[in-house]
């Protein structure tokens, strides 16, 4: 049995639009323009995943909301629970770019990572 899928191909601007049958002997890409596309296509069928942005609140009121992302990608079905985690995340200190807000977020094995210098804007 074949089972065949389209996509767009998110890792790069072009957008390649992507078609991948996969059968017993495995997955077949085509559409792609570079060999990411063909692993893009292979893990968005086996186990898709994506990152995180968002923001979470701190104490500082020069400050109250800090943009984050995940420092990688998580799998596509805990993205939710990621952003929904979020909501409850409140910062008592100035943090630097890349420094952890939460490790292992969800269980992901993956990190929450601030994405802006809290202490040029309210200080250290
Ligand atoms: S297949 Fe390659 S060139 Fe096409 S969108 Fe994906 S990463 Fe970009």
């Amino acid at each position: 049995m074949t089972e065949t899928f389209e996509m767009i191909c998110i890792v790069c601007p072009r957008g390649c639009r992507l078609k991948a049958e996969r059968t017993a002997d495995g997955i077949a890409v085509t559409g792609n323009k570079c060999p990411r596309g063909a692993k893009f296509a292979e893990e968005e069928i086996v186990a898709p995943k994506r990152s995180f942005t968002g923001t979470v609140r701190s104490v500082f009121p020069e400050m109250p909301v800090v943009p984050v992302r995940t420092a990688g990608e998580v799998p596509k079905d805990k993205v939710k629970e990621v952003a929904l985690l979020t909501r409850d995340v409140l910062l008592t200190r100035a943090y630097g770019v890349g420094e952890v807000a939460v490790d292992n977020v969800c269980g992901t094995g993956v990190d929450l990572i601030v994405t802006a210098d809290m202490r040029k804007v309210i200080g250290s």
